[in-house]
């Protein structure tokens, strides 16, 4: 999609540290990170949130949580675990309108999550 900033990283028109790739999804480094590993996981197709999915675009979802598991391992979240989060719509926070599940670990995280 035009003038989507995820779109653009995932077709290499803007740098960004690639931890995973493969044929539908794109991993890498948040620009702000909040924990030590702190990792965006998003589909190379657009889709604006996981409030947009349905039976055609599950598809989309469901590679980026099968890659979720192998990029924690690549990263040494293991076995202390890692959380993840996709935050959907202007009351979760989402500034980026294209879909993205964040991994976060490295470090206890903190027990509240909102
Ligand atoms: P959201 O708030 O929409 O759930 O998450 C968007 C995330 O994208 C934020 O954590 C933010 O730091 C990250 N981000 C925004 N712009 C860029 C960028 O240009 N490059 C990278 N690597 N991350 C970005
Ligand atoms: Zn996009």
């Amino acid at each position: 999609m035009e003038n989507c900033l995820f779109c653009k990283l995932a077709a290499g028109e803007i740098p960004s540290a690639k931890v995973y790739e493969d044929e539908t999804v794109y991993a890498f480094r948040d620009i702000a990170p909040q924990a030590p590993v702190h990792i965006l996981v998003i589909p190379k197709t657009h889709i604006a949130s996981v409030q947009e999915l349905n039976g055609e675009t599950i598809g989309l979802a469901a590679a980026c949580l099968l890659a979720i598991p192998k990029i924690a391992a690549q990263e040494g979240l293991l076995p202390g675990g890692y959380r993840v989060v996709s935050n959907c719509g202007p009351d979760a926070g989402q500034t980026v309108g294209h879909l993205h599940f964040h991994i976060l670990g490295g470090t206890r995280l903190n027990d509240r999550m909102a």
